[in-house]
């Protein structure tokens, strides 16, 4: 059975047995009965003992105007309030709704206010859904203030915030700081993560090149009109080719090579450190390196020991990406990440 609306109040119920009274010295009939049943507060309220018993209850509420207090007891009878209520008593009836434990109602402002969310009001809501416990309101007050900082900065609501809540004002703008430093280093990790998947995928067209040959570029031994290719890593492949072509016939190779060389020098040794299997190996000196490295001390080379170990990661990445697409990847890596901060700074 739904619950009666105010009309149907006056027919259905008894007598009102309880007084709300508000700032403005209004008095609200209305009934323990209903109160205690969508209220547990109000219901500890009710059920209080009280010295006489036979006289009606009084439940105070003050600090909101007396018309929202209206429109609170309407909705603990109904179940509904109107969008004109929402516009003109939303935050009293979200800090009331908080107080006293009503869900739904609670849901419903956080929802409105949420849609009218400006500028100028944006610090007080920020607050109160502080004070309300409402993180869905909290994290889209961070994400605005965050977004619009300079203008947010010259509302009256930020200038009251700074004289009479310093410590308030010093939570925000450490959230916004860290937003912004996690916003930096998510950048860095992208990059360097295409960094590493690039040097992946130059592994594997190093080895593709060096087993079964691709255009231009082959190993010894079979004809180069039994090459396959272009193969699906063609962009990376061809650049490699180019730079083997070059590595075959730069002279100054002999004097430490020129800057290709170099390149092609470390991509071989990448190969061979990532390579597991040396003694078939088709890549040119992919033995000799693995000699090389059994020789340097453990801690003589870090750096290049995270490396190789990104580039195996990149690898196993993108071997997953045969499996998963790329927004499944990115849902992965983010569920990993700090949830709060996340949805702020997104
Ligand atoms: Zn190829
Ligand atoms: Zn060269
Ligand atoms: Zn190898």
């Amino acid at each position: 059975m739904g619950k009666p609306t105010t009309t149907a109040v006056s027919c259905e119920l008894p007598d009102p047995d309880v007084h709300i009274l508000t700032s403005g010295g209004q008095h609200i009939p209305a009934h323990s009965s209903v109160l205690a049943s969508v209220s547990p507060v109000l219901e500890s309220i009710v059920d209080r003992p009280y010295k006489h018993r036979s006289s009606e209850i009084i439940i105070t509420i003050t600090g909101v105007p007396c018309h929202s207090v209206s429109s609170f007891v309407r909705f603990l009878y109904s179940s509904r309030c109107t969008n004109e209520e929402l516009e003109k008593f939303g935050i009293h009836l979200l800090a009331l709704s908080h107080v006293f434990v009503i869900p739904q109602l609670k849901h419903r402002c956080v929802k409105y206010i949420g849609q009218q969310l400006t500028i100028e009001k944006v610090v007080d809501v920020l607050k109160l859904a502080s004070l309300c416990d409402a993180p869905d309101l909290y994290v889209k007050c961070m994400k605005l203030i965050s977004s619009s900082f300079e203008s947010v900065q010259k509302t009256q609501g930020w200038k009251f915030l700074q004289e009479h809540d310093p410590q308030f004002e010093l939570e925000i703008l450490q959230l916004i700081d860290e937003s912004e430093s996690r916003k930096k280093r998510t950048r860095r990790h992208r990059a360097e993560q295409s960094l590493y998947m690039e040097l992946s995928d130059a592994m594997e067209c190093l080895e593709h090149i060096c087993t079964e040959g691709c255009t231009s570029v082959g190993p010894y031994g079979p004809e180069p009109s039994m090459r396959r290719g272009p193969c699906n890593k063609f962009h990376t492949c061809q650049g490699l080719q180019l730079l083997i072509k070059h590595f075959a016939l730069c002279e100054k190779r002999v004097n430490g090579g020129c800057y290709r060389c170099k390149s092609m020098w470390q991509l071989l040794r990448l190969h061979s450190s990532i390579c597991n299997q040396p003694d078939s190996c088709g890549v040119p000196l992919c033995m000799q390196f693995k000699l090389k490295m059994q020789q340097v001390k453990k801690g003589d080379d870090d750096v290049w020991r995270v490396l190789v170990r990104k580039v195996i990661h990149a690898k196993a990445m993108s071997m997953c990406s045969l499996f998963f697409p790329e927004r499944k990847r990115e849902e992965l890596r983010d569920t990993i990440q700090d949830a709060r901060l996340r949805n702020f700074c997104s």
